[in-house]
């Protein structure tokens, strides 16, 4: 039986198990590994539950963070709590701006099942004003060199939607 082709670019070995189904990596030191396609798949019932605001407001193209209620604090999250991190009290949802900034980014050349079809794809923590955490997200409509902390951004959303973190994603204001 033949050997599988061998690449040193995962991307192609992405591309030959699509084909083939089965393929070797050899990486920057000579090791080889053979790679499989082994597709396996379930049915997955999962509850959003105090989450379920986020993602359905996703859907209406809002990005919703969340608000401590305690007037003495409140403390904004990017990313929704149910409670504060500060004072412990429960928050309440609020929308946030559609423009941010990148406060810190990196470029994934790997990822998981819902990203790797994307790779290589730009991640990046978005700051909102206003808001005291962050936000991770995707940076799309712009390479590696492009990005730039401060670098001004706007959300975009999925226009059928998913309910799914991949219904947002940032492109540079331009
Ligand atoms: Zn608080």
């Amino acid at each position: 039986m033949a050997r599988p082709r061998t690449f040193q670019h995962f991307r192609e070995v992405q591309e030959e198990l699509g084909k083939t189904g089965a393929a070797i990596f050899r990486d920057a030191n000579g090791v080889e590994s053979l790679f499989i396609d082994s597709p396996y798949s379930i049915h997955y019932i999962h509850s959003y539950a105090e989450d379920s605001a986020f993602f359905l407001g996703l859907a209406e193209k809002k990005l919703l963070g969340s608000k401590c209620a305690n007037p003495a604090c409140g403390f904004v999250y990017a990313t929704p709590r149910g409670h504060c991190m500060v004072c412990g009290r429960p928050t309440e949802w609020l929308e946030l701006p559609r423009r941010g900034k990148v406060h810190s980014w990196t470029t994934c050349l790997f990822g998981s099942e819902a990203f790797l079809k994307e790779t290589p794809y730009n991640l990046a923590m978005i700051e909102f004003e206003g808001a005291g955490s962050l936000f991770l997200a995707r940076v799309k409509e712009c390479v590696q060199s492009e990005l730039y902390v401060g670098m001004p951004v706007e959300a975009r959303f999925a226009p059928e939607p998913k309910y799914s973190i991949t219904d947002v994603w940032f492109v540079p204001v331009r």
